[in-house]
Order: C-alpha cells, then structure tokens, then sequence
C-alpha cells in the first residue's frame, strides 16, 4: 500500500532516476517505483558500459541522436557535481585503432562520422593519429598500431556508481522511492500522473519494443594503462575499452538480436578476449571479475520516443527505446520529459487531447521543440 503521489515514475533504471529527479527538482512530489534495488541490479544501465561517446555512434545513429548526444554530454558533468556521492566521470575522448587488414573499415568509419559534421555536429574535431599522434594518444598501443584516430568530445561514467549515487541523491531530496516494487500494469500505483520508464519491462505496453542482448567482460587489469577508451574496428564485432579507477577495465559488447538473458556464450567471450589481447598483449594476466548479460530496449527504428497512453483511465507518458543510447540520451530524454509535464500542467485541459494527438510522438520532434526552448 503506498499513499497517493502527484506524480509515479515507474521504472528506476537509469532515465526513471534521472527523471524522477528532474522532476522533484521542479518542485513536485515525485514517487519512484522499481522491481530491483537501489543498486539498479534489475537495469540495463547496471550491465552498461557508460560511454557518453556522440562521435563514435555518429558511424552507426541518426544525426538526432548525435546532436541529443553533445547536449548530453555537456550536462553530465553539471548533473554529477550535484549529486551527494562521488562519482567516477572522465571526458578524455576515445582512440580509435584498426587492424592494418581492416583499413575498408576505417574508411567507412571516418566517412560517416564525417557525414554528421556536414550538418552542423561537432564531430568535425575527429583527428587522424599518425605513429607519433598514436604514441602521445595511448601510448600502451603504439607499439601494435600505426595509425588511429581520435575523437576529442567523449566521455564515460562508472554506470554503476551514478546508479547508486542517482538512489542516494532521490532519498536524500524526498522522492519517496518504493525498491523491490514491481509494477503491475493492470494495478497502477495511486498517483495523478505515472511517467513510465521501465525499459524492456514495459514490453506489454508497447508494440514493437524489442531486446537487443549485449553482453560485458569486467577485468582487472593493472598492466594494462589505456588512459581514455579505445575501439577497435573491425567487420564482425566492435569491440571497446572503458578504462575505470584501480586498474579495472570495462569490455564489450556484443549486439545480438535475442532477448535471451542467460550467461555470455563462450564465442562472444572468445571473441572479446581474443580481440583484445591483440590490442594489448597486457591483457593475457588481467582477471576476470565479472561477464554480465542484458538487453538493451529498443523501438523498430533504434530511435528514442515518448508518447502519452490512456491506460485504466489514466495518463501514462511512456518513455522508452533507448537501446545502446541510454548514458548518451538519458539526461536529455529526462529534461525533456519533465518540461512535457509542465506543459501539461499549464494546459490541464489539453492532457486528452493531447494524448489522442500524440499516441506516439516520434522522438526527433519532440528534441527539436527542446532545442527551440533552449533557443529562446
Ligand atoms: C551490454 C550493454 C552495454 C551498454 N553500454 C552503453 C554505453 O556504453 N553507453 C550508453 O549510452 N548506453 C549503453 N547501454 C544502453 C543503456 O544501458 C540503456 O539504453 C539504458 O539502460 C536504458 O535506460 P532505461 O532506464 O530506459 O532502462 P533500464 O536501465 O533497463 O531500466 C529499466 C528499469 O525498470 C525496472 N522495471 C522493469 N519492469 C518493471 C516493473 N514491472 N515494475 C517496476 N520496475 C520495473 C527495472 O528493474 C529497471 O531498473 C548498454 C546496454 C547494454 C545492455
């Protein structure tokens, strides 16, 4: 039994924290509600990897999420410097490194990280590493690479630590967080306004939302000094490098179309490891402390959306879809969807029709009226 909130985030991963904190800091009454604990161990965001990298997905993502990606970047560190714990946060770019096999590769890669920046993004500051560049960059690689490339505007958090701090930062602020809570969708919990945000939990929801498996190696590895994230590319899987305090290292992922949850196979492992002790030979003694496995939730089109369901009577805004994107997005998708529920607030007797209108508001037009605010 909970006692009636004015608004229910239901969902504490990682854009249900990050919103129901926006929102609290708005001024309202905000309970969180989570299947998991605190720690986040039920979310997709505590087996992620943490990368905030706009550049690098720029070869892969929309031109949106690039531009929602910078945004975001920008604010992690604002947002970190308020919460009441510390937490491990480093903007120092990614290398990029290939095999000399795998030149096609990096070809395309620069070709479409460059394509972005023809529409205004910042991803023009992708500078090509000659050996020298290579050695002053990540020096622990110089001696296996002769060119590379490095992209300046990327940055990573400890997932794990931003969760805990998230759920530390929530109580201490006075959102009333119900953990161990899940949320049945026939039995909303009592509030005037639910904004959901459980990820692949909302399945039932909402069509066409679907897992993407990913799987993660966590290593010790002190012999191994990367100082910033590398990638290597390569034609069947991408493999990164997430440097973390006290030597550890964060390695992944795969991406496979499966829902399957169950422990890594030993092919992607295989893969991973093999890829790369031939990056770094300082990886053969690293140990490893942990392999992890989780989907990423994920709309048809790999894009981000909100949109406004009536359910049981109620107004439910769903946010969801952001696959790989969460740690790139999130802040972003938060604010916007906190800005969403003071429009609503000003215009009280617009909320149904604004659900009919908007039964599925594609994410791109929602960020470009965030971007004309901020304009403003
Ligand atoms: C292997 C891997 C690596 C990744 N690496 C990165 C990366 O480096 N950078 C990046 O930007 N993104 C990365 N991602 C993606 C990122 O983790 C997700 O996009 C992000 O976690 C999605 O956030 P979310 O809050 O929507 O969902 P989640 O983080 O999955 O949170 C959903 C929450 O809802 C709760 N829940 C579910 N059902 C219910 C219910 N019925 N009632 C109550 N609560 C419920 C769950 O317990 C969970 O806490 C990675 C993902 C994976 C799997």
């Amino acid at each position: 039994m909970t006692t009636r909130a004015e608004i229910a985030v239901l969902g504490g991963g990682l854009l249900g924290r990050l919103t129901a904190l926006a929102l609290r800091r708005q001024g309202r009454q905000v309970a969180l509600y989570d299947a998991a604990g605190p720690a986040g161990e039920g979310a997709a965001a505590f087996v992620a990897a943490g990368m905030i990298t706009p550049m690098a997905e720029a070869a892969v993502a929309d031109n949106d999420i690039v531009a929602m990606g910078f945004d975001s970047l920008a604010r992690w560190p604002q947002l970190l410097a308020t919460l009441t714990r510390p937490v491990f946060y480093q903007h120092k770019g990614t290398v990029v490194v290939w095999h000399r096999q795998e030149q096609a590769e990096a070809h395309q890669f620069v070709a479409m990280v460059r394509q972005h920046s023809l529409t205004g993004q910042k991803t023009d500051s992708m500078q090509r590493l000659d050996a020298a560049g290579l050695a002053a960059h990540a020096p622990s690689l110089a001696d296996r690479f002769s060119e590379g490339l490095y992209l300046p505007d990327e940055g990573q958090v400890d997932n794990r630590q931003v969760l805990a701090a998230l759920a530390d930062t929530l109580a201490a602020e006075g959102v009333t967080c119900h953990w161990q809570y899940p949320v049945d969708d026939t039995a909303l919990p009592p509030a005037g306004l639910h904004i959901d945000c459980r990820g692949l939990g909302a399945k039932a929801r909402w069509p066409g939302l679907r897992g993407v498996r990913g799987e993660v190696l966590r290593l010790y590895a002190p012999d191994v000094q990367l100082g910033r994230m590398v990638r290597l590319l390569h034609p069947r899987y991408s493999l990164y490098l997430v440097p973390r305090a006290n030597g550890r290292v964060v390695m992944g992922a795969t991406t496979l179309e499966s829902e399957d949850m169950s422990p890594m196979s030993v092919r992607s492992a295989l893969e991973m490891l093999s890829a790369a002790y031939a990056v770094h030979p300082g990886f053969a003694e690293a140990r490893i402390e942990e392999m992890s496995t989780q989907c990423r939730p994920a709309l048809p089109d790999n894009n981000p959306a909100i949109r406004v369901q009536l359910q049981t009577g109620q107004t439910v805004i769903a946010a969801n879809g952001l696959y790989r994107h969460g740690f790139l997005l999130a802040p972003v998708v938060a604010d916007e969807l906190a800005a969403l529920v003071r429009q609503l607030d000003n215009e009280p007797d617009a909320q149904l029709a604004f659900a009919r209108q908007h039964q599925q508001t594609a994410w791109p037009a929602l960020y470009g009226s965030h971007l004309q605010r901020e304009a403003a």
